[in-house]
């Protein structure tokens, strides 16, 4: 562990500003809300923030982004594949969301490796902060994702006039090269674990029992419809809930043609399971065109399906969904305990 003083962080952080060689992002505060953005001064860093609007997955796997274009010369067809990967260094990352991008990098390298994300991640430097302040509505404590020993490159701690700087990978070490910084003294380091130990006593919110028992839970109360329709009496459909999670990946593909018809480019965008067209396929059916079977779905795809497949509870408690949401209704965390409340009834 290597202590850098708060003057010479800003320095360093100038410094890569400088260097123009990479796109350096970090969170700020933007009308009273934190968002991360590109980072013109070390100074604008807002690293006490409490949650930020989206997480940084829209630097990985943008909102809207054109995976190839095509067009039709005397009778030729012809594809180019785009990809542009802007290399980029992201500050600020909690370990909630350092934890999310860790799943999509399962996801996105299963079964067929996805190259528009992972030459993205592999382009990316992560530097994580360890929280100081917890949004209201974040159960992240309860879902293990307040502290996290892994996923980044470089993982910051406030002490006060400086910080303790984690090194993850050899990408935050080479980065690291040029900082005036020092060895952690062993109080230090113990510091280091009181911060990460204080943070999980912030949580107001809480899963009232392991998350480990979540996939059972939703297994038994699937054909619960009293329960979904219930909770989803006044979901708008507007997908929100989808858009803003650090670990929702799933995107629409759709060709957009010149008004010539003669070339075009295939656009892919953000899409989400509560959106009333997501599951409608060719011909009209739509798979899901009921708003109760759309709201549970998302709950079993958080907290049963993913879990299937990777072993991962795919909601890490940061509370977008849950202050997000108009109605406020999709917060799992709620959601959660009132359904094993009722199995105890
Ligand atoms: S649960 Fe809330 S955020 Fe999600 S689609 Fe319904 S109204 Fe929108
Ligand atoms: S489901 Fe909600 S609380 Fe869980 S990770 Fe997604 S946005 Fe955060």
């Amino acid at each position: 562990m290597r202590i850098i003083a708060e003057k010479d962080f800003e320095n360093f952080v100038n410094g890569l500003i400088a260097r123009d060689d990479r796109e350096v992002v970090g969170v700020q505060s933007r009308n009273s809300h934190y968002v991360f953005d590109d980072l013109e001064d070390a100074k604008d860093l807002a690293l006490d923030y409490d949650v930020t609007i989206l997480p940084p997955k829209k630097y990985l796997m943008p909102q809207t982004e054109a995976i190839l274009e095509y067009e039709k010369k005397k009778g030729d067809f012809s594809m180019e594949p785009l990809l542009e990967v802007e290399p980029r260094i992201i500050i600020g990352i909690h370990p909630y969301d350092l934890i999310a991008i860790q799943q999509m990098d399962k996801v996105f390298s299963d079964t067929y490796e996805d190259e528009y994300y992972l030459d993205r991640r592999k382009e990316c430097i992560l530097i994580g902060v360890n929280m100081q302040n917890v949004s209201d509505r974040s159960f992240a404590a309860s879902m293990g994702t307040a502290t996290t020993d892994s996923g980044y490159d470089l993982m910051l701690t406030d002490l006060g006039d400086k910080y303790a700087v984690e090194i993850g990978s050899s990408k935050g070490s080479d980065l690291l090269e040029n900082a005036k910084t020092r060895n952690a003294s062993s109080e230090e380091v113990e510091k280091v674990e009181e911060v990460k130990r204080r943070v999980k006593e912030k949580f107001e919110k809480e899963l009232e029992f392991s998350p480990k028992e979540l996939p059972t839970l939703l297994d038994q109360n699937y054909e619960n419809m009293n329960f979904w329709e219930e909770n989803s009496e006044t979901c708008y459909s507007c997908g929100t809930c989808n858009l803003v999670c650090p670990t929702c990946y799933c995107f629409d593909v759709e060709d957009v043609n010149e008004i010539t018809m003669d070339s075009g480019k295939r656009v892919r965008r953000w899409d989400g399971c509560l959106l009333e067209g997501f599951a409608v396929v060719a011909g009209g059916e739509n798979f899901r065109d009921n708003r109760a079977e759309r709201y549970r779905h998302r709950y079993m795809r958080k907290g049963k399906y993913i879990y299937d497949r990777y072993g991962d509870i795919a909601c890490v408690g940061c509370g977008r969904c849950a202050s997000q949401c108009i109605p406020d209704i999709a917060d799992p965390c709620r959601v959660y305990n009132d359904m094993k409340e009722m199995e105890a009834e």
